[in-house]
């Protein structure tokens, strides 16, 4: 048998005793993997090709026991760790070299309590996973717009989706979680167990322990809504954006749209001449009947003349996994994007000439429109910071040769210290780059709550043992 090697917490590397991991695999039911075992190399990738590491080992958890025991092991070993659900954050978190992935992404259960329109979900589920179950029973809650997303992730670090201006983010949805904390306890966090930790974990990302099961607050949603998809030209930017913002002004909560900067994709139904060309696409949703969704989202039907309109009913889980194809596993991306208390003049025109120099076709420039649910709950009631901006702008980079990587990163990191100037700042944690600069970027990201969250930090992990994340100091 192989040795296998591990950085420690203080980065030394040490050799792991056999007898070590034959215990451990000995409290295991999932399947613990080493470098040259089959499986591993699938294993450890992860959505972003930008990634390419080696673990020492890979726990793949069957629940939440087999978590318990793997945090336990990293302690004990005192060697690094990382926690994987979707695999989806573009800064690769999930997957460290050299040290223990705590790897729940086989875990995605999801099971829904129709009475109290509830679900709980394990923590390797999908949104698509959650979606579909929800949708059994004509519920559903703010989650991912494209379905491969895990759930884990997405909600610790807030949670944006076409639900969010009615029923908030889906950290704002959270009822409790079940946490295995740094010392191997298992105990769950609500509002009434544990408040500080339930604060914490609803923005402050995977700082704290590993959510070993998370419930959410469902809302009834008819399977077919209003969904708005809506192709202009690009040399309309300045006025559809113009009068995009103004739209904004008065929409009702039960309307969350977006703006993509990009080109044109090409879809079978779009005539071939027009793919590739330059396009902003108007993107929403209404949670509530159809009927009343057409009728709230026409003006952005009519903000100029379209090339193309694809609005329509449809059933919520296929909007819900709308763009999945432009999102594929595998390809090179580097995101990062920044909140906007306004759409000011100076933003609108700024956007449009970045996106004009975005390298590669597949690349975007996303707006959200945010307010409404999100901006009612107080600034301190979670650890989500920013909930009164407006909007957030992000800086979707995608490409597939290697040989233009550093051109790309190099566009976007450019391009947000530009929008930087020019708007309130502040970075959404989920799309943070590679997380570059991690202490300054947990900083500005959670603003007046990071000391706080570092009094959490310093009671439910000392040493630090869960720091491959935005990380906040002990
Ligand atoms: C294609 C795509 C679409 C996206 N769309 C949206 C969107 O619509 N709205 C939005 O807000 N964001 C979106 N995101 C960003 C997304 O929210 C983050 O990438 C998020 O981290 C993904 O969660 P995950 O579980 O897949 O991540 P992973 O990469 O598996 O994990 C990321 C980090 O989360 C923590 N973590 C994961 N699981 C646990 C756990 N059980 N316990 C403790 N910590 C844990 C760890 O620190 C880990 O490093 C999108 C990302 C992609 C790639």
């Amino acid at each position: 048998m192989a040795t296998v090697q591990a950085t420690t917490l203080n980065g030394q590397t040490v050799s792991i005793a056999p007898e070590a991991i034959e215990r451990f695999r000995a409290t295991f039911r999932g399947v613990i993997l080493e470098q040259g075992d089959p499986g591993y190399d699938e294993a450890r990738k992860i959505w972003n090709g930008m990634h390419d590491r080696y673990p020492a080992l890979i726990a793949r958890c069957s629940g939440t026991a087999d978590i318990a025991a793997a945090v336990s092991f990293a302690r004990d070993e005192g060697i690094r760790l990382s926690v994987r659900g979707g695999g989806h954050n573009v800064a690769g978190t999930a997957v460290i070299d050299d040290g223990l992935v705590i790897d729940n992404s086989l875990m995605r259960g999801v099971y829904v309590d129709p009475v109290r329109r509830t679900a709980r979900a394990q923590p390797g589920a999908r949104w698509g996973d959650l979606d579909r179950e929800a949708q059994q029973f004509g519920l559903a809650t703010t989650g991912g717009e494209v379905s491969t997303t895990g759930i884990a992730g997405f909600t610790l670090g807030g949670g944006m989706g076409m639900l969010q201006r009615k029923y908030g983010l889906a950290c704002d949805n959270l009822i409790s979680v079940q946490v295995v904390t740094a010392a191997g306890e298992i105990i769950t966090a609500s509002e009434s167990e544990h408040p500080d930790l339930f604060w914490a974990i609803r923005g402050g990302g995977g700082n704290f322990g590993v959510i070993s099961s998370f419930e959410f607050q469902l809302h009834p949603f008819e399977p077919e809504a209003f969904a708005l998809t809506v192709f202009y030209p690009f040399e309309d930017g300045v006025n559809l954006l113009r009068n995009w913002r103004e739209f904004c002004e008065t929409a009702p909560d039960e309307v969350t749209t977006q703006v993509l900067i990009w080109s044109m994709p090409p879809l079978p139904e779009i005539p071939e001449e027009m793919h590739f060309a330059p396009v902003l696409t108007f993107v929403g949703l209404y949670a509530g009947s159809v009927a009343d969704g057409e009728k709230a989202l026409q003006p952005l039907r009519e903000l100029g003349e379209s090339l193309i309109d694809m609005s329509g009913p449809a059933p919520y889980v296929q909007v819900q996994s709308d763009f999945d194809p432009f999102f594929p596993d595998g390809n090179l991306y580097y995101w990062k994007s920044i909140f906007a208390d306004d759409l000011s003049d100076a933003v609108i025109e700024a956007s449009l000439r970045q996106a004009s120099e975005a390298r590669t076709g597949e690349s975007a420039l996303i707006i959200r429109q945010l307010g409404g649910a999100i901006s009612r709950v107080p600034e301190d009631a979670t650890a989500f910071g920013n909930r009164q901006a407006k909007y957030n702008i992000s800086y979707d980079s995608m490409w597939q040769d290697p040989a233009v990587s550093e051109t790309n990163i190099a566009y976007v990191r450019r391009s947000w210290d530009e929008m930087n100037e020019l708007t309130s700042g502040g970075v959404y944690l989920n799309f943070a780059g590679f997380a570059e600069d991690v202490d300054s970027l947990a900083r500005a990201g959670h603003q007046r709550n990071y000391e706080r969250l570092q009094r959490v930090k310093r009671h439910y992990d000392p040493t630090n043992l869960f720091r491959s994340n935005i990380n906040i100091q002990p």
